[in-house]
């Protein structure tokens, strides 16, 4: 280490700090990476790689990039998982005695980015932090670019804390060492990359600086370990005073719906399963907000609907009132649209890298807040005018900001410009004075072209030379001599001072800087004052976002003819004539067929729906859920009318498309959801369970699913919806009182299928499997092969069947009703076919048949 150069001593001692990051070395206008970093940075980032000498007996790795585009390339670094550490000089290197000292200012983080380069507007950025204490899992939750933090805590069990940590969607988890284990395993089907970081300082004393004591003296022991992990995370990284992260939202887990990850993905709320794009989510739907903080508590209402039917019912009440007021929805949203992210600017006021541009931004929100909460506090709705009651609009702030900076200032906040007149006296002084000289310099431009006769003479300035006269080559010879000081030569000009000139420049420089100085030191001044109140900019923040979420629910309420629901605390789900928001939202004209439900105590709260691929099965399933969802996140819902209980989870099992992400068997993945599900479901929940059973082999495929459904039937007794290709199940009916049979109805023409996409009683007869194969184009020998095969085969099963366990339909029954089928397919005349809608006496003479 010795034989290497100072600087190179001081890079590795300051790599020690950062030895997890990516290390950013400032040398003059560049950010240096050296060894190890130089060669990951340069293969992410396609930059050349160089190397350097050091001292050592090898030259260094080493490649660089700009400073002033550093932004980019740290946003990539971030995006591949990397923490950058940024390591600035401290000291003017013209001061310095041998190397210039460095620090390492920020360590940027995929849960800590603060340049928009790398966040998405419309989204949160949270880190989160775990905690184990005493069979207590702790959660803190942050997003640094608005100053969230949302803390809660639960028994030890993992599936709940994934569930929890997952609807936060984190770039990043930091803490005990024993949970990320856990995490880590979990964590490999969520839906975005988690950089995890366990060696995590805890910061007690700051705690309580950062907190006050009030806020700290609430929190259970597991929640104040995983803030105290959070901030003394957040403090190693950051390493500055966070004035915009003091309030802890506490929560508990059982104030809202359960959603595991995979119902989230399967029921596509935010993300869809294909693409993970938000176009064809639930929220791309139900987003029709106008501002930034708007789309992001959409979002957090979305992946957390409420248990409370009174918070629920007050929502509903907000979107009622604007659904039914056009008018004011529409002033609403004039209002909104005005009004920036205040939450982000907030962030950015709190970091320091605010601008006169981002100031004005926020002062022009400001204005708009009378106007729009006097909207809210003269509506009908009791919800908005709760909302907006005693609101503080910080008025004051945007008055301060308005007299401070004028009114298009420049981006940079360092080269003036940006203070009005009239704000400070010395400021206007120093101004005058400058102005004057700029007058002087014209005046004397005019004089020198009359001394000398030279019409093209002209007074420029760079930063190198000052201020000069510059004469054209082909005038030199009219120059007088003696008072013109050569001082530098271009191709077709000479530049030239006199002393007249020297000494006014001195003064016309030492003017500029020192206003320079002024106006970045009052802009300092009022971005510190606001620092002080925000606080007072947060709670506002939280306020217009709420109006803008109601305003965008009534929206889209309105346009896409949805109703208020009954929300209710009792058992059944009554829905008449209801629609999947999103695949109607995606159809041309109103082609989308709306289905009735009815999940009842008394009656039937158990669906068994059974019918041919493509039906329709999933479709209807995922729009029973989605409707439970929408009513308690406070929104209409698509039906002509709908009694919707609270659901306090919905569990869902559907399709395999995710599945491999694991590595395991669809089946086993399958199995263990079941698993999950039969732990955890409560009489309270809805189960949703798409094909039910495959994955194995048809024997035990249907036998579990048996079991399952008698098991949900007797020992859960929650609401529940199964499809399966498995028909013959439909003799449960029989058996289990509170279940049904429902089918997707279709219509058999010849040989072609019409899907009705109409839910209707009963079962259906056959899955069609071979007609999809027809509708994929298959060769039609391979078509009228695969018919004669099912036929030869059902009939040799069933006779075997039959004279095995003439009296079990259970075995019995898949095989004579698939021969009747597969005939039926085949020879079915015009008519519409709802399913096989057996009345118990058809039932068993179907199951007789030979
Ligand atoms: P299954 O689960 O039975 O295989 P899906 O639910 O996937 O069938 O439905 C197949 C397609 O049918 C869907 O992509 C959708 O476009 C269409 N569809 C489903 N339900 C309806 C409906 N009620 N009205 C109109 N089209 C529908």
């Amino acid at each position: 280490m010795s034989a290497y150069t100072p600087m190179i001593q001081q890079y590795l001692a300051i790599k020690e700090g950062a030895r997890d990051a990516i290390l950013f070395f400032r040398l003059g206008d560049f950010y240096e990476m050296f060894f190890d970093d130089a060669i990951h940075a340069s293969r992410e980032l396609e930059i050349t790689l160089t190397g350097r000498e050091g001292g050592g007996e090898k030259k260094i790795p080493m490649c660089g990039v700009p400073y002033h585009a550093a932004e980019g390339y740290v946003a990539r670094l971030i995006e591949k998982g990397f923490k950058v550490a940024i390591c600035e000089q401290v000291e003017d290197p013209s001061a310095a005695k041998g190397v210039v000292r460095r620090e390492i200012i920020r360590v940027v983080t995929p849960g800590t980015v603060m340049e928009s380069k790398s966040l998405a507007e419309k989204a949160n950025n949270f880190i989160v932090s775990v905690s184990e204490l005493e069979g207590v899992y702790g959660v803190a939750a942050c997003d640094l670019t608005t100053g969230e933090l949302y803390v809660t805590s639960f028994a030890a069990a993992a599936e709940s804390l994934a569930d929890e940590i997952n609807v936060y969607h984190p770039a990043e988890i930091v803490g005990d060492a024993s949970v990320l284990g856990l995490l880590r395993e979990t964590s490999a089907g969520w839906n975005r990359p988690v950089l995890f970081t366990d060696r995590v300082p805890m910061a007690e004393e700051m705690l309580r600086q950062q907190f006050g004591q009030l806020e700290l003296a609430a929190l259970a022991p597991a929640r104040h370990r995983a803030v105290s992990l959070l901030t003394g995370y957040l403090d190693e990284t950051q390493k500055r005073s966070l004035g915009h992260v003091r309030r802890i939202s506490v929560y508990e887990p059982n104030q809202f719906m359960v959603l595991d990850p995979f119902t989230r993905r399967n029921l596509e709320l935010t993300e869809t399963v294909r693409d993970r794009s938000k176009k064809g989510t639930l929220l791309w739907l139900l987003d029709r907000t106008r501002t930034s903080m708007g789309a992001r508590l959409l979002r957090r209402w979305i992946d957390k609907p409420l248990l409370s039917k009174t918070m629920i019912d007050e929502r509903l009440e907000a979107v009622e009132k604007l659904y039914l007021s056009f008018i004011l929805r529409d002033e609403l949203r004039r209002e909104l649209n005005e009004i920036y992210d205040l939450e982000r600017l907030v962030g950015r006021v709190a970091y320091g890298s605010a601008n006169g541009r981002d100031l004005n931004a926020l002062k022009t929100s400001l204005q708009h807040v009378p106007a729009l909460t006097a909207l809210c506090a003269e509506s009908d709705s009791s919800t908005l005018r709760k909302l907006v009651a005693g609101v503080d609009g910080c008025a004051d702030l945007a008055a301060m900001i308005e007299t401070v900076i004028v009114d298009e200032p420049p981006v940079s906040v360092r080269d003036g410009g940006l203070i009005r007149t009239g704000y400070d006296g010395h400021l206007d002084e120093l101004r005058e004075a400058s102005v004057n000289g700029k007058k002087w310099l014209a005046e004397l431009e005019r004089r020198e072209r009359e001394a000398t006769g030279i019409k093209s003479l002209k007074i420029g300035y760079n930063k190198v030379f000052g201020y000069y006269l510059e004469v054209s080559k082909a005038n030199i010879g009219s120059l007088p001599e003696g008072r013109y000081e050569r001082k530098q030569t271009l191709t077709n000009a000479e530049r030239y001072v006199t002393p007249e000139l020297k000494e006014k420049e001195a003064l016309i420089l030492e003017a500029e800087e020192k206003m320079v100085d002024l106006e970045y030191g009052i802009f300092i001044e009022l971005r510190d004052h606001l620092t002080a109140h925000l606080h007072r900019l947060q709670k506002l923040a939280e306020v217009i976002a709420a109006l803008d979420v109601y305003q965008s629910l009534a929206t889209v309420s309105g346009e896409q003819r949805y109703v208020k629901p009954n929300v209710t605390e009792s058992y059944d789900f009554v829905v008449a004539e209801g629609r999947h928001p999103v695949v109607e939202a995606v159809m041309e004209g109103s082609a989308f067929i709306a289905n009735e439900t009815k999940l009842e105590k008394a009656d039937s709260s158990m669906l068994l729906i059974t019918g041919p691929n493509m039906a329709g099965k999933s479709t209807y399933m995922r729009q029973v859920a989605l409707i439970s969802i929408m009513a308690q996140i406070g929104c209409f819902v698509p039906a002509k009318q709908a009694e919707v209980p609270l659901i306090d989870r919905i569990f869902t099992r559907i399709g395999a498309a995710d599945d491999l992400i694991g590595g395991q068997s669809t089946f086993m993945v399958e199995m263990k959801d079941i698993q999950i599900m039969t732990e955890k479901a409560t009489a309270q929940s809805l189960v949703i369970i798409d094909e039910l059973g495959r994955g194995t082999s048809t024997g035990e495929g249907m036998a579990i699913a048996q079991a399952v459904i008698e098991f949900v039937h007797h020992e859960v007794g929650c609401k529940a919806l199964v499809s399966t290709h498995f028909h013959e199940l439909a003799h449960l009916g029989d058996s289990l009182p509170h279940l049904a049979n429902a089918c997707m109805a279709v219509q058999e023409t010849g040989d072609n299928v019409t899907f009705l996409r109409k839910l209707v009683p009963g079962a259906a007869g056959s899955s069609y499997g071979i007609y999809c194969a027809q509708l994929a184009g298959l060769p039609s020998s391979i078509i009228g092969r695969a018919y004669s095969l099912l036929e030869v085969h059902a009939r040799h099963e069933a006779a075997a069947a039959a004279s095995e366990l003439p009296f079990a339909p259970s075995s019995a029954g898949k095989d004579a009703q698939g021969a009747a089928s597969a005939s039926a397919a085949k020879h079915a005349s015009e008519g519409i076919r709802f399913g096989t809608a057996y009345a118990a006496a058809e039932k068993s003479a179907v199951y007789a048949a030979p």
